[in-house]
């Protein structure tokens, strides 16, 4: 089934149950505290935490997401994605666990004919929170006890790191079988990959006052309950299409294939350039979708982090043996798999390909003069015997050649060089600082606030990672 098509069923599912069909917002968070849209549930935070009466009791929406935080898993395991897209059905005060578990088993295991996903029922393992007996009892009436599992806050709870809504979570696993790792359910499976996440239903149950980490009190039963879940599209994807991971949907592979065609390798012939492919094709996509967003590269928050997902994309090509420009080639065919679905980006092309290949090139320019920098350095701290490279070092690379600091940690980790990663950010903060206390000076028409800067810096603005944990709290 294609990708197009079970979005379609599922906003289809959830429209017929009465709920209010609403766009995917930006992947610029709507939401001012997170740089990116992490979750379905961020259009409707003011809605969540009762900010504001939701316009509609019920909704449903396919929303695009971005996670820098699943960076390193990309490639790596089956399912972590830097773009993807979550599906969800949200009850602002309306309908509450036992129908939010009828809806998703209704969904997931119905026909195809009738317009379900028809994936298997007795491989769904669903998993509910130590004490929510509540929740418990419902799956009883479609799942056996012995496949719903109970786990504790750091999988099954959720809240949003401060005082405010929580409660708990229960998530639907698929088995993809022996092959994919050993019998035991969720609770037993290290790498995730043979019970595999689907979809989490979050119960916002509770009202919950401070506290440290998953450390808080509960200070009583919210007087409106909320449900606010999220499906993995993509994973969902991969099931029916009866392929091994994300990478390899019909929304993501053509660049695969195109990429692995570039560098003459066969897909599946070699790890270790396989997930190469892999990152390449993610990269490629998330930064197409993040430039149809209005996202630019640059060198401060989202677009640095832009610039990361298109250089590590061009690096790993080069990696692959590709010494052209990479971007020409293959930003056309993400956009030819993503276009029947946002058409946005294929009416936008040329605002996004003049972006996109700008940055491929000024990357290249760079690149060649930062590798003999960095190989110099490293030639150099090898015969002194000093096998790490200095904040210094990393720093010169990243201001003068944009080298992102994970780019440099790479290229020195395969030369068996280490990197004084906490000299660099220290440095890259000196940086900041200079830069907030040059605008404020300039505002404040001369007058030295350095000193109020560095309160600033102490005291905030609040890290925008913090906030990435939001949804993932629970993992
Ligand atoms: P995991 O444990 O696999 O990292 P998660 O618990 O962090 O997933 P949630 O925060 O519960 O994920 O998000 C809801 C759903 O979104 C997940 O059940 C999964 O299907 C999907 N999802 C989450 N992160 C990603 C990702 N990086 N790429 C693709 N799909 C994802
Ligand atoms: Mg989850
Ligand atoms: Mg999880
Ligand atoms: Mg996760």
């Amino acid at each position: 089934m294609q990708t197009a098509e079970i979005r379609r069923r599922f906003l289809e599912h959830f429209e017929k149950r009465g709920h209010t069909v609403v766009p995917s917002a930006s992947l610029v968070s709507p939401d001012p505290s997170l740089l990116f849209t992490v979750a379905g549930m961020v259009p409707f935070i003011p809605y969540l935490t009762g900010r504001e009466p939701a316009p509609y009791p019920r909704a449903t929406s396919v929303q695009k997401c971005v996670r820098t935080l699943d960076i390193e898993e990309v490639g790596k395991t089956t399912r972590h994605g830097t773009f993807f897209q979550m599906n969800g059905n949200f009850s602002f005060g309306d309908y509450f666990k036992a129908e939010a578990i009828q809806f998703a088993w209704e969904l997931v295991t119905g026909s195809v004919e009738d317009g379900g996903l028809g994936l298997a029922a007795d491989r769904i393992w669903p998993t509910v929170y130590l004490d929510d007996d509540e929740a418990f009892e419902a799956w009883q009436a479609y799942v056996p006890a012995e496949r719903i599992q109970r786990r504790g806050k750091d999988d099954n709870y959720w809240s949003t790191g401060a005082a405010g809504p929580a409660g708990p979570c229960s998530e639907i696993h698929y088995d993809r079988g022996p092959e994919y790792g050993p019998d035991g359910g969720p609770e037993g499976d290290p790498t995730g990959d043979r019970f595999l996440e689907i979809w989490n239903l979050v119960f916002m149950q509770y009202e919950r006052g401070d506290g440290e980490g998953k450390e808080f009190p509960i200070l009583g039963e919210l007087p409106r309950k909320n449900i606010d879940t999220g499906m993995g599209l993509e994973r969902v994807a991969f099931l029916l299409q009866g392929v091994d991971n994300m990478y390899e949907i019909d929304e993501v592979a053509p660049v695969l294939r195109r990429a692995a065609e570039l560098a003459g390798v066969t897909y599946g012939a070699d790890h270790e350039a396989d997930v190469r492919l892999r990152v390449v094709a993610d990269h490629v996509r998330s930064g197409l979708m993040l430039m149809g967003d209005g996202v630019t590269p640059g060198n401060e928050g989202r677009g640095y982090i832009l610039r990361r997902l298109l250089r590590r994309a061009v690096r790993a090509m080069r990696l692959l043996g590709v010494e052209d420009p990479a971007l020409p080639v293959l930003l056309p065919v993400s956009r030819d798999a993503m276009s029947p679905s946002y058409p946005d980006l294929a009416t936008d092309f040329e605002r996004i390909s003049a972006v996109a290949y700008a940055e491929e090139d000024a990357f290249r320019r760079t690149l060649v003069a930062g590798t003999a920098l960095l190989d110099t350095a490293v030639g150099q701290l090898k015969s002194s015997g000093t096998p790490q490279l200095s904040g210094a070092q990393a720093f010169q690379l990243h201001d003068t050649y944009g080298f992102p600091i994970d780019l440099t940690l790479e290229m020195a980790a395969e030369q068996g060089v280490s990197v004084d990663e906490a000299g660099f950010r220290a440095l890259m903060a000196e940086q900041r600082d200079r830069a907030r206390a040059d605008a404020r000076a300039k505002r404040s028409g001369g007058v030295d606030v350095s000193r109020f800067s560095e309160l600033l810096a102490q005291h905030g603005p609040t890290d925008w990672r913090a906030y990435e944990t939001l949804r993932t709290e629970s993992r």
